[in-house]
C-alpha cells in the first residue's frame, strides 16, 4: 500500500503555491495524500517566518506530533516528520537541536529533492542551499480544474528592509524564466482556469528576457502580463506582492491598456513616516508613495489600493503613528493588512534592542488603524451597493444552488443559481452587504 502523507501549510500564497507542488512532486512518485495528520506515515509543515508566532506555532505543533510519533514506533509502526519553508532556511540545524523527532529539513528552493530524500537513508538531513533555477525546473504543474491558480514567477529578494526576513529565506531576487511562466499559464487554462495570481516576494522587480526577431528583449512584469494576457481563455490577471520603487510607467501603462489585468494593486508602504521608513531601509519617502498612487488613479481612474502596515516599530512615536494615519486617511485603502511590530532573528532590526514600543501602546495603535481600515473597507464596499458587477465564479457556496465568486477589486459575492456557473464571469447585482462580502442577483 501506498505511504501516506499529511502537510499542513502556514503563511503567505507563495507556501500555498509551494505546498501544491510538494503534493504533486509526492503524488508522482508513489505517494497518497491524508487528510488526517496523526495517522499519516509522513507529516510536512511547510513553514513562514514573517511572523514570531507563526515560528512559534510550528515548534508547538512538532512537540504535538512527536508524541504521536513516539506512540507509533512504540506500537510498531513508523513516521516520518519533515519541515520545509522560510523556517526550515531560517533555523536548519536548530530545528533538529529542538525537536529532535524531525527526519528531513528542506528550505523553499530545494523541496525538489523531497522525492529522492526519502528513499535514501542518509546522514544528510539539512537540505537548504539556494536552487531557485534547478527547483523551478524540475517541478511538476498540479492536475486540477480550480479556476483560480497561483503561479510563482519570482523568487527572494535585494532589498532588505530591515523587518524582513525574505532575502534571508528565500535569498537573492531570481525570476523564472518567460518560456516557463507562459508553460505553466497556458497548461492550467488548459485545465479549466480562468484567472492567475503571479506571485513573488518582489513580483514587480520580475526581470527576465526572451528572443524577439532574432534579438535578445528583456520582459519586465509588465511585458510577461502583456504575453500571458494572449492565451485564449484566461480572463484574469493578479499579480503580488509589490514594491512602490518598482511601480513605474510600463506597468501602469499595462494596467491601463488590458483589460485582463485586474484594476487591483496590493502595494504595501508598512508605515506614513518618513523617520520609520528610513529606519525600516524601504528607500522611499511618504510623499513618494502618494504620489505615485495619485499618478496611476489619474491614469486609471477605478483602480483600488491595498497594503500592508506595520505598528509599533521600534522608534515609532505618537507623531509617526499619527503620519501613518494621516497617509491611509489620504489615499484611501480598499482593504489592508496590519500587524504589530515582531523582531524577527537575523533581521537588521532585531540587532537593535533599542527603542521598543510599549506592548500596550502598540496594542492601542493597531486597534486604531484596523478600525480605521475596516471603516474604508466598509466604504469601499458601499459603493457598489446596487451596482452591476462582473464577479467570476470560483467555488460552490455554502448553502444549497449558492456560488460564491469574485469582483475585479477581489470581493467575495454570493448567488443563488440553478445551474453550475463555476468558471463562468458573469455580471451581478449586488443586493447587500455582510460583513465584508456581498449577496448578489445574476443579471446576465
Ligand atoms: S521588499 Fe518585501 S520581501 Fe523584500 S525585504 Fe522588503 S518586505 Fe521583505
Amino acid at each position: 500500500m501506498k505511504q501516506s502523507f499529511f502537510i499542513k501549510t502556514y503563511g503567505c500564497q507563495m507556501n500555498v503555491y509551494d505546498s501544491e507542488k510538494i503534493v504533486e512532486l509526492l503524488t508522482n512518485g508513489g505517494y497518497r495524500q491524508s487528510s488526517n495528520l496523526e495517522e499519516s506515515d509522513i507529516a510536512i509543515f511547510n513553514t513562514c517566518h514573517i511572523r514570531e508566532k507563526a515560528a512559534e506555532k510550528l515548534f508547538s505543533d512538532l512537540g504535538r506530533i512527536s508524541k504521536y510519533k513516539e506512540n507509533k514506533i512504540k506500537s510498531g509502526s513508523s513516521m516520518r516528520i519533515i519541515v520545509t519553508g522560510c523556517v526550515a532556511q531560517a533555523e536548519g540545524d536548530e530545528i533538529k537541536k529542538r525537536n529532535k523527532s524531525v527526519d528531513l529539513i528542506f528550505g523553499p528552493q530545494n523541496y525538489q529533492n523531497i522525492v529522492d530524500a526519502l528513499k535514501v537513508k542518509k546522514k544528510k538531513y539539512v537540505y537548504a542551499d539556494f536552487l531557485c533555477e534547478e527547483k523551478f525546473e524540475s517541478l511538476p504543474i498540479k492536475n486540477s480544474r480550480e479556476i483560480s491558480r497561483l503561479v510563482t514567477i519570482q523568487e527572494g529578494c535585494d532589498k532588505f528592509c530591515s523587518f524582513c526576513v525574505v532575502p534571508y529565506t528565500r535569498g537573492a531576487e531570481f525570476s523564472r524564466p518567460v518560456e516557463g511562466i507562459f508553460f505553466e499559464v497556458k497548461k492550467l487554462v488548459e485545465m479549466g482556469a480562468k484567472e492567475v495570481i503571479l506571485l513573488g516576494q518582489n513580483v514587480s522587480s520580475y526581470n527576465s528576457n526572451i528572443f524577439e526577431d532574432g534579438k535578445e528583449v528583456s520582459v519586465k512584469l509588465s511585458k510577461l502580463c502583456n504575453l500571458i494576457s494572449s492565451i485564449s481563455g484566461l480572463e484574469r490577471i493578479r499579480y503580488l506582492t509589490s514594491h512602490p520603487n518598482d511601480i513605474k510607467n510600463d506597468l501602469i501603462n499595462e494596467h491601463h491598456n488590458n483589460k485582463k489585468l485586474m484594476p487591483f494593486l496590493h502595494l504595501p508602504i508598512q508605515s506614513g513616516s518618513d523617520k520609520i521608513l528610513k529606519k525600516m531601509n524601504r528607500n522611499h519617502l511618504r510623499d513618494d508613495y502618494i504620489k505615485l498612487v495619485k499618478k496611476i488613479k489619474s491614469k486609471i481612474n477605478n483602480m483600488a489600493f491595498s497594503s500592508d502596515f506595520i505598528v509599533g516599530y521600534p522608534g515609532e512615536t505618537e507623531n509617526d503613528f499619527d503620519q501613518t494615519i494621516d497617509l491611509i486617511e489620504q489615499v484611501g485603502f480598499a482593504s489592508s493588512y496590519s500587524f504589530k511590530y515582531s523582531p524577527r532573528a537575523g533581521t537588521q532590526s532585531s540587532l537593535k534592542h533599542l527603542d521598543m514600543v510599549n506592548e500596550d501602546v502598540s496594542d492601542l495603535r493597531l486597534k486604531k488603524i484596523q478600525r480605521l481600515l475596516n471603516k474604508q473597507q466598509e466604504e469601499f464596499n458601499l459603493n457598489f451597493i446596487n451596482k452591476n458587477e462582473e464577479v467570476l465564479f470560483t467555488n460552490k457556496g455554502k448553502k444549497n444552488n449558492q456560488f460564491v465568486g469574485r469582483t475585479k477589486y477581489l470581493q467575495p459575492v454570493h448567488v443563488l443559481s440553478d445551474v453550475n456557473i463555476i468558471g463562468k464571469k458573469l455580471i451581478v447585482n449586488l443586493e447587500n452587504l455582510t460583513s465584508f462580502s456581498f449577496h448578489g442577483r445574476i443579471i446576465s
